[in-house]
C-alpha cells in the first residue's frame, strides 16, 4: 500500500513519523511524498499551543480534501487531548492513543513489527528512510514534571524510557542505512533512565552509544536544566557529540518560574551556562522562552529579557503563552493581553535573531566540519549544498557536486542573515 505521512510539532513527533516510515517500509509499504498517491494517510498531531491544535485540525481537512479516498489515521497531542473532535474530522477512520502510538503501523497494516529489525531494509539497500541525512530516535517519552503552562504531561502521560541496547541496536542500524548524524529525543529526555533505576541514566546512555557505535555525529535534543550536573558535560570530551545544548528556560524572572513551577532559577540556570561554556569550547547553548505568562508584568518580562541577553543565547524558540485545557496556568487570574505578549515576543525574537547572528558570525574565517544534508536549486557554478556545523548552524556553498549525507570541512565566509555562507576543503 502507499502511505503519507504528515506530522506537526515538536523533534519527538519528528523522530516518531520517521520510524513509522521505515516501519512501513520494512513491512514492504511504499511512503509516498503526495498526498493524492495514497491508500492510508497518517498525522501525528500537535497541542502545544491553541494555535498548534488549529493547525492539526487543518491539516487533517488538507489531507482530505487532496484524496478523499484515503484512511487517515491521527495520533499525537492533538488527537489525544480532544479525541472526539479529532475521530469527527473528515476522511478520519482512526485516532491512536499517543500510549499506542509505537505500535500505529501493527495497526493500521493489521501486520506484525519486528520493532527494530532493520536489516531487511538494509539489505534491500532502501536508503535514506524518509529523505533525511539526520535521524531521531526517541529514547524517552512522558514526563514527571508538573510545569504549569504545559499541556504535554497530560497528553503524553508518565515518563518511561526505552531500553539502552535497543537504543544502540537501533542507531547502528540507522548508520549502516546511512545516516551521519542521530538526534536523540524525548519529551523528558533528561530523565532517561530514571524509571528504570538509573538517576545518571542519560550520562550511561551517551556513554555506551559513543563505545558501541560508530555514527559520526551524535547529538542530544532539548535538556531541561535541572537534569544536568557538571560532570554530564564531560561527555563532550569526545568530538562525536554534536556542540549544541537547548536548555529550555521559559523565563528569566525566578518569580515568573515559580508560578510556571520550573525546577530552576537564574542563579542555577546562569550557573549551569557557565559550566557548559568552560567544559565545551565553542558550545552553542540556544533555548526556549515564554512571554506573557500568566501574571508577567512587564517589571518580571524586564528582568526575563535581560537576564536571556545576559545568557547570550544563540538562539531562542520564542512563543506566546496559550492557556491549554486542564493546565493549572489556564486557570491562574491575571492573563496577560494579546496585544502585550505581541510586544514582548517581538522584542524576544529581535534578541534571539541578534544572538544568532553573533554566534555565526564569530566562525567565520575558521574551517568547521559541514554534514551536508540536502541539494537546495541549482547555480552556473553547480549545485547550492545546504547542510549544518555541528554547533547546528547553517552553512550553504556552491559546489560542483551534489555533496548530500557527506561531512566535509568548510571555509566558513560570512553571514547572510540565515545560513553562514561556505567553500568545501575536498581533496
Ligand atoms: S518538563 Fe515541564 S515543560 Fe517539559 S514536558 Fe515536562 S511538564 Fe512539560
Amino acid at each position: 500500500m502507499k502511505v503519507h505521512l504528515r506530522t506537526l510539532g515538536c523533534r519527538l513527533n519528528q523522530s516518531e513519523i520517521d520510524t513509522m516510515a521505515r516501519h512501513f517500509r520494512q513491512q514492504g509499504h511504499e511512503i509516498v511524498e503526495s498526498p493524492a498517491e495514497a491508500d492510508w494517510m497518517v498525522v501525528n498531531t500537535c497541542a502545544v499551543t491553541h494555535d498548534a491544535s488549529r493547525s492539526s485540525r487543518r491539516l487533517v481537512r488538507d489531507m482530505h480534501r487532496a484524496n478523499g479516498a484515503a484512511d487517515i489515521h491521527v495520533t499525537g497531542c492533538y488527537a489525544q487531548i480532544s479525541a472526539a473532535e479529532a475521530a469527527a474530522l473528515p476522511g478520519v477512520v482512526s485516532v491512536v492513543d499517543n500510549l499506542d502510538k509505537d505500535r500505529l503501523v501493527e495497526r493500521v497494516t493489521g501486520q506484525p513489527l519486528e520493532p527494530y529489525d532493520l536489516e531487511p531494509l538494509v539489505r534491500a539497500n532502501k536508503l535514506g528512510a524518509y529523505g533525511r541525512t539526520r535521524a531521531f530516535v526517541k529514547v524517552q517519552d512522558g514526563c514527571d514534571n508538573a510545569c504549569t503552562f504545559c499541556v504535554t504531561t497530560i497528553a503524553r502521560g508518565a515518563g518511561r524510557s526505552r531500553a539502552a541496547h535497543e537504543i544502540v541496536h537501533e542507531v547502528n542500524a540507522l548508520h549502516l542505512l546511512g545516516y551521519q548524524e542521530v538526534v536523540l529525543t524525548g519529551v523528558h529526555l533528561g530523565s532517561y533512565g530514571h524509571d528504570l533505576g538509573d538517576h545518571d541514566g542519560l550520562y550511561h546512555l551517551i556513554e555506551m552509544l559513543l563505545a558501541e557505535t560508530d555514527v559520526p555525529r551524535l547529538r542530544v535534543s532539548s535538556l531541561e536544566p535541572w537534569d544536568l550536573s557538571p560532570d554530564f558535560f564531560a561527555l563532550w570530551q569526545n568530538p562525536r557529540l554534536c556542540r549544541h545544548l537547548h536548555l529550555p528556560l521559559q523565563s528569566g524572572c525566578d518569580a515568573t518560574l515559580k508560578r510556571m513551577l520550573r525546577r530552576t532559577t537564574q542563579a542555577q540556570f546562569g550557573a549551569l551556562v557557565a559550566a557548559a561554556r568552560a567544559a565545551i569550547p565553542g558550545v552553542s547553548i540556544t533555548s526556549d522562552m515564554i512571554v506573557g505568562f500568566p501574571g508577567e508584568t512587564d517589571a518580571e518580562f524586564a528582568i526575563s529579557e535581560s537576564f536571556a541577553r545576559e545568557m547570550d543565547f544563540s538562539g531562542m524558540h520564542v512563543f506566546r503563552y496559550s492557556r491549554r485545557p486542564g493546565t493549572a496556568a489556564a486557570r491562574m487570574r491575571a492573563q496577560v493581553s494579546e496585544d502585550d505578549k505581541k510586544l514582548r515576543s517581538a522584542r524576544l525574537i529581535a534578541l534571539a535573531e541578534q544572538g544568532e547572528r553573533a554566534f555565526a558570525e564569530s566562525f567565520i574565517g575558521q574551517t568547521c566540519d559541514v554534514l551536508w544534508e540536502q541539494v537546495a536549486g541549482a547555480t552556473g557554478d553547480g549545485f547550492i549544498n545546504v547542510g549544518y556545523t555541528d554547533h547546528y548552524i547553517r552553512v550553504r556553498c556552491v559546489h560542483p557536486r551534489a555533496l548530500t549525507d557527506l561531512i566535509t570541512p568548510a571555509r566558513l565566509e560570512g553571514f547572510d542573515g540565515q545560513h553562514l555562507r561556505a567553500t568545501p576543503v575536498i581533496p
